[in-house]
């Protein structure tokens, strides 16, 4: 399973110094590789929209 990014996201860039993967990469939203993504959920706790969830 991977965390995924909702069209909520409004590219703040937050998440991305969280992951201790590299699994996020920059966009409108912001995307997780799935197949990288350990689902930590470092990312989710940061971000201030709350557009991140697990899978
Ligand atoms: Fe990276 Fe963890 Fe978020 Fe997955 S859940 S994208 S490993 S910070």
């Amino acid at each position: 399973m991977a965390h995924v990014i909702s069209n909520d996201c409004v590219g703040c860039g937050s998440c991305i110094s969280e992951c201790p993967v590299d699994a996020i990469t920059e966009g409108t939203p912001y995307v997780i590789d799935a197949a990288t993504c350990t689902d930590c959920g470092s990312c989710a706790l940061v971000c201030p929209v709350s557009a991140i969830s697990a899978g």
